[in-house]
């Protein structure tokens, strides 16, 4: 009896054991995954976790805003979403130097890319001149930052007016490295470039994120991580390609897909029907074969359009009509989709639980060709879903429409809310210090 009771102790003793073993192992499984997972969450050290005191801080913004043909601003949305970083540092007594890309002058000195326009707006939005260097790490940016105080702020000229930015050139990351003491990322927008600005000053200083790098990651992996179902992703813009790992990621999440845009062509061309001159990567039929394929394999619901707004040449004010996708004439371009397609894509969208939106369902920047993009926005910005808007076309269109508000998460940026889609690393973020 003694001996039964002793053996029943035992291995009650190794129930208890195998269960504490189980919750420890969970937890570390937890703790594990979360951590890879993110990067997912943003894990590394923001303005907060230092102190900026008296420091010079090179702050990276992305100021990279459109600009109309007066060389005005016509949306200040990645201004404002950096205030917040600029306002924490300059009321902790920081000297801040600011520095940002604005177009693509390749290395050259372009006057139409000057960020001077920018540096009036800060110095209206924060009450004080925010004085603009002449170049980059030259004479006026030493001079600029030598003499700042704290509490102040100066603007360097655009960091593409030196072609060693984009090719992440260690002397002159190291060069704009020595204005400061201290470097913060807060440009989301370039964080998928592996730039001086980005990624080589990392080397030469401490550097930690700044509020919209954290914002954007956080919100945006969150949401990924644990999308409310039905979980509806809507992809569009020119090409299948650029966005084939993110078609290829999503698929392993999404309920249902749907493809507008120029990239619908090469799956059309995949499908056998003619597009026409419609913009199609006959090269990636296989790929978008492939796709097909993977989407019923998975049961996700693969919405493409039924019908198409062609014009006779791709341009602005070109002669259009309305066709079926199984008729595009030969000599027309798809340059929209129709208005069947429209309300199939907004009764896909009614009743999501989460929807992704990234590129527009035609050439949105043209009048005849943006009413496909704006269907869209309308849809999301009325179903009611946890929503995500990334890319320029899909974002402009959902604040020209006054639909910003509706919308859980506009990025601002484009191609690096495509890397997070994919799951790809930032090398913006790489660089930065662990928590
Ligand atoms: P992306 O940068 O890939 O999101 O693509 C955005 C660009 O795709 C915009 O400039 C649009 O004009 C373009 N686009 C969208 N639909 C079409 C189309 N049907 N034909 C040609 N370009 C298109």
């Amino acid at each position: 009896m003694l001996a039964i009771s002793l053996r029943l102790h035992n291995s009650q003793f190794h129930y208890k054991m195998l269960d504490i073993f189980t919750v420890v192992m969970f937890f570390k499984i937890f703790a594990k995954a979360r951590k890879e997972g993110i990067m997912a969450y943003f894990n590394k050290k923001i303005v907060e976790d230092i102190n900026v005191t008296g420091k010079k801080v090179l702050l990276r913004c992305d100021f990279n805003v459109p600009l109309d043909e007066k060389g005005r601003i016509t949306n200040y949305k990645r201004i404002d979403e950096t205030l917040k970083t600029i306002k924490y540092l300059l009321s902790n007594k920081a000297k801040v130097i600011m520095c940002s890309h604005m177009g693509r002058p390749d290395g050259k000195v372009d006057p139409k890319l000057s960020l001077k326009p920018v540096a009036e707006d800060l110095s209206k939005k924060l009450g004080f001149e925010v004085k603009l260097a002449k170049d980059v790490v030259g004479e006026s940016a030493k001079e600029l930052c030598a003499n700042l105080k704290e509490g102040e702020a100066v603007l360097l000229e655009n960091l593409r007016f030196r072609i060693e930015e984009q090719n992440n050139e260690e002397t002159f990351a190291k060069e704009l490295a020595s204005l400061a003491d201290v470097f913060v990322n807060d440009a989301f927008g370039t964080a998928h470039r592996k730039h001086a600005s980005t990624f080589g000053v990392t080397k030469f200083l401490p550097s930690v994120g700044g509020y919209l790098m954290q914002k954007e990651i956080e919100t945006m992996c969150s949401i990924l991580e644990n999308p409310k179902r039905p979980f509806v992703s809507i992809l569009g813009g020119a090409k299948v390609s650029d966005k084939f790992n993110v078609i290829n990621r999503l698929m392993e999440k999404v309920d249902t897909l749907i493809v507008g845009g120029g990239m619908a062509y090469t799956f059309m061309n995949a499908m056998g029907y003619s597009v026409g001159t419609s913009i199609c990567e006959y090269d990636k039929a296989d790929m978008a074969k492939d796709l097909m394929v993977k989407a019923k394999e998975k049961g996700i619901k693969l919405v493409m359009p039924m019908d198409n707004i062609v014009g006779l040449s791709y341009s602005p004010d070109t002669e259009f009509k309305l066709v079926k996708s199984d008729s595009i004439p030969e000599g027309w371009t798809g340059m929209d989709i129709g208005p069947e397609t429209e309300k199939l894509f907004a009764s896909a969208i009614q009743g999501a639980g989460t929807v992704v939106w990234n590129g527009p369902m035609g050439v949105s920047e043209w009048e005849n060709f943006a009413s496909g993009t704006c269907a869209v926005a309308k849809a999301i910005a009325e179903s009611g879903a946890i929503s995500i808007i990334g890319g320029g076309d899909s974002a402009a269109s959902v604040e020209k429409l006054g639909y910003a508000d509706k919308m859980t998460h506009i990025s601002t940026g484009g191609g690096a809310s495509l890397k997070l889609l994919e799951g790809a690393s930032l090398p913006g973020v790489e660089g930065l210090e662990d928590k």
